[in-house]
């Protein structure tokens, strides 16, 4: 009886750490084309249904609430893609094969956590992804350049204070 209680336990435990991880890897904003008018939407998914193995269902739109009768078609794209249309990989894919536009150093693999990579406009202004609307990711990766963490630490600093910045006269004649 008792190892009965010590073996539905661990499953239970299993079971839960299953869910939650399969949870936490499927939060986030997708991006999807609207099947009504064939621009970029970002949907997000009822997450944790969907990582107990429920239907997918949709808990936002960026079309919404104008939008919210739609027929949710989207939901179509992300069943029948692979990393489930999430902006998050998209943008891990996007750096992939990037290297920082400033220290010219490779990016890597992303560290979403602590020293998450920004990017640089156009314009030359610098971004971080929390300032960017994830419907309008496609436009933004066309036309804007990686940023490294540090890079992007040093720069804005060196925007914000100019005064306190000094650049070392020898970096570029000495070559030490
Ligand atoms: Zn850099």
């Amino acid at each position: 009886m008792t190892w009965l209680i010590v073996l539905a336990t661990i499953v239970g435990i299993g079971l839960a750490v299953y869910v939650f991880s399969r949870f936490a890897a499927g939060r986030g904003p997708r991006l999807v084309e609207c099947p009504e008018n064939h621009e970029p939407a970002a949907v997000s998914v009822n997450a944790l249904k969907a990582a107990a193995g429920g239907r997918l269902e949709l808990s936002q739109c960026s079309r919404w609430p104008e939008r919210e009768q739609c027929g949710r078609e989207c939901l179509t794209q992300i069943e029948q893609s692979v990393d489930g249309c999430l902006v998050r990989t998209m943008v891990t894919r996007w750096y992939d094969d990037k290297s920082c536009v400033v220290c010219r150093r490779a990016i890597g693999r992303v560290d979403w956590l602590d020293r998450k990579p920004a990017l640089v406009g156009p314009e030359g202004a610098l971004r971080q992804w929390q300032e960017v609307a994830p419907e309008t990711l496609p436009t933004v990766l066309a036309t804007h350049r990686p940023v490294c963490f540090d890079c992007y630490v040093a720069e804005t600093f060196r925007q914000q204070h100019p005064e306190l910045v000094i650049d070392n006269p020898w970096s570029s004649t000495s070559g030490q």
